[in-house]
């Protein structure tokens, strides 16, 4: 029984004071979550419930994609991790320890090492391929900056899923297989969410795309097609094609530009505009070598005056380029370089040429000497063996569709799902392999997929809440049915109780929840009752009271619309399915708007 005047609630009034971003508000008011330290949070029963749901939904199209459920440790031998070399790329965000026999461990961030080392114990043949595992289990990154509650905390809870296979083919299968069951999931959350290609970061591999749930309070940047429907994160799209510009300065000259250093600054002063500059960030890049050993070098990467330098593209290029890891780069701030003047002629190192400074005539670099700059340099003077022409620049709103060439549009947003096709980097390290039809030994081909699962709940809060608190659909809501009773009389609390207890055994699948209707008994002031049904965000509250005992109706409140129906206790339970019913046939269209079918 979820009768108020006996459960776990303690919500709040006030917003607090740690909290920037309106789901982070109100998990905190609503009593979902409490914060026992920097990034590591108490779920509470309000708030375990959504899990809850969630979870079971997520479990449901695991399960119906055909994945296999298990549970791994939290706690891994420091050994398996050496052997992919992730130990010491992993970086600060691994918690690692040692326990009393001296043996190093560490707190598991993700599970590719302990998953590969398990179907290289088990898989033999061509026979046992393929599969996929999945489990939604805790992991814990020492996330430099915490935030916005469980939403990027420290300890989490993900939903990871990976597959195993013995060709590219059913790697492809897997991986579609595991892209639709996201769309449902994150349909059947009623979410507004673009899937996009992605970056492929420390874990690696091929072809990778993210879902994205839109909100401006995100951390994600997305550029997004409108007519073809092509999306990307900022950081990974590749841009082929750029607005060309025509140049102010087409003769080759050194000039003084005094003490104009910014790009702004020397546009203004040249009376031009920033794209005729180019940009040149110099960064201290951080290597390993194949045999283990760090070193540092100093990179230029040179853009448009008016593109920025993508760090990520960088870094990627830079490990492709030379086979190496790249451990981390850095802004230089040596004091041998005359900032505001650096340019790529004469520099002393490797650079980097932005695709788009192919997408203007002539520009302006710096001349290397304090005070100076020089004009009508041509995409063609730049060549050598230290110039590498790449895609460096991050996309952003205008730019050029690299699918159909229509103008992209910009977007911020969280990411709550990622896939991957991992390929065989990891099963190659591990010795994952099987013994194919010709009868040859080879590494298993792999792809992992991961769900933030308090992440979501967080966003479906921060995509959908109003001022007066969260909205779910009651697939996630935390109650679907809230029954107020304002205690009226006696007659009218004990109707409250037999809807409560009707609607209890009509409604609800005692499968995935037992209990989903809330019935609201305290000794509270109607205000109070309002206030905390809507921060919750139950779906539809029923609220028995006074116009029960003036005219024998009750009102019926959809919290998402707002929409408030007086109708008599008999027609609730209908009224009520008639609500889901209909809010299920938009999921359903969601869902049926998968562009994999
Ligand atoms: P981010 O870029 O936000 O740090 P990530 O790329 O590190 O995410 P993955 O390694 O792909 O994340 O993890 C899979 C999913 O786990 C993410 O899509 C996200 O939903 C969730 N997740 C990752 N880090 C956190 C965190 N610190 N707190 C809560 N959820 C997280
Ligand atoms: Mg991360």
């Amino acid at each position: 029984m979820v009768k108020l005047s006996n459960y776990f609630l303690f919500t709040k009034r006030e917003d607090p004071a740690e909290a920037e971003v309106i789901s982070h508000k109100l998990m905190l008011r609503a009593n979902m979550i409490k914060k026992l330290s920097s990034g590591i949070y108490l779920f509470l029963p309000v708030g375990w419930r959504i899990f809850k749901k969630l979870e079971a939904i997520i479990r449901e199209e695991m399960n119906k994609a055909g994945a296999f459920e298990i549970y791994m440790p939290a706690v891994h031998p420091a050994t398996l991790w050496r052997q992919t070399g992730r130990w010491d790329i992993y970086g600060n965000e691994m918690l690692k320890f040692t326990d009393r026999n001296g043996r190093e461990c560490c707190f598991g961030p993700t599970h590719e090492e302990v998953v590969t080392w398990l179907a290289a114990q088990e898989v033999k043949s061509w026979r046992d391929l393929p599969f996929t595992l999945y489990q939604i289990q805790v992991k814990f990154r020492d996330e430099i900056r915490p935030r916005f509650g469980v939403m990027r905390s420290r300890e989490f809870i993900m939903k990871d899923a990976y597959s195993f296979g013995k060709s590219q083919d059913e790697l492809n299968e897997a991986y579609d297989s595991m892209y639709k069951a996201y769309w449902r999931i994150f349909s059947r959350c009623d979410l507004d969410f673009k899937v996009v290609e992605a970056d492929t970061g420390a874990i690696g591999g091929a072809d990778s795309h993210e879902f994205i749930v839109l909100a401006n309070t995100g951390e994600s940047k997305i550029v997004y097609c409108p007519r073809c429907g092509w999306a990307a994160n900022t950081e990974r799209a590749e841009l082929k094609e750029f607005k060309f510009k025509k140049a102010k300065y087409t003769e080759k000259k050194e000039i003084n530009t005094g003490e104009a250093k910014t790009v702004e600054e020397v546009a203004k002063k040249l009376e031009t505009d920033p794209s005729e500059i180019a940009k040149s960030v110099v960064f201290t890049v951080t290597f390993k070598s194949k045999n283990g050993e760090f070193y540092d070098e100093n990179v230029m990467c040179v853009v448009r005056g008016d593109r920025e330098v993508n760090e990520i593209k960088v870094q990627n290029f830079l490990s492709k380029l030379k086979d190496e890891t790249v451990m981390g780069l850095k802004m230089y701030t040596g004091e041998d370089l005359p900032f505001g003047n650096i340019g790529p002629l004469g520099f002393d190192g490797m650079i980097l040429l932005d695709n788009s400074l192919k997408f203007i005539d002539y520009f302006i670099v710096g001349a290397n000497k304090e005070g100076y700059h020089i004009t009508g340099i041509k995409a063609g003077d730049l060549k050598g063996d230290n110039y590498h022409w790449g895609d460096f620049a991050e996309a952003k709103a205008g730019d050029v569709c690299p699918k159909c060439g229509e103008a992209l549009n910009e977007s911020r947003g969280i990411e709550v799902g990622h896939i991957f096709k991992l390929g065989i980097k990891y099963s190659e390290k591990l010795g994952a392999t099987f013994v194919d039809k010709d009868g040859k030994e080879k590494p298993i081909i792999m792809g992992c997929y991961g769900i933030g699962v308090a992440r979501t709940v967080a966003s479906i809060i921060e995509q959908k809440a109003d001022k007066f608190g969260c909205i779910f659909p009651h697939t996630v809501s935390p109650f679907t049915v809230g029954v107020i009773d304002l205690k009226a009389n006696n007659e009218s609390s004990a109707v409250a109780l037999n809807l409560y207890q009707n609607l209890k055994a009509k409604l609800f699948n005692p499968a995935i929840l037992a209990e989903d209707v809330l019935l609201d008994d305290r000794d509270e002031s109607p205000g109070v009752k309002f206030a905390d049904a809507d921060l919750m965000g139950v779906a539809y509250q029923v609220v028995v009271g006074r116009s029960f005992v003036k005219e024998g109706k009750v009102e019926l409140k959809v919290r998402e619309t707002g929409e408030r129906l007086k109708i008599s206790p008999e027609e609730v339970v209908d009224k009520i399915t008639e609500f889901i019913n209909h809010k299920n046939k938009s999921i359903e269209e969601r869902i049926r708007s998968c562009p994999l079918t």
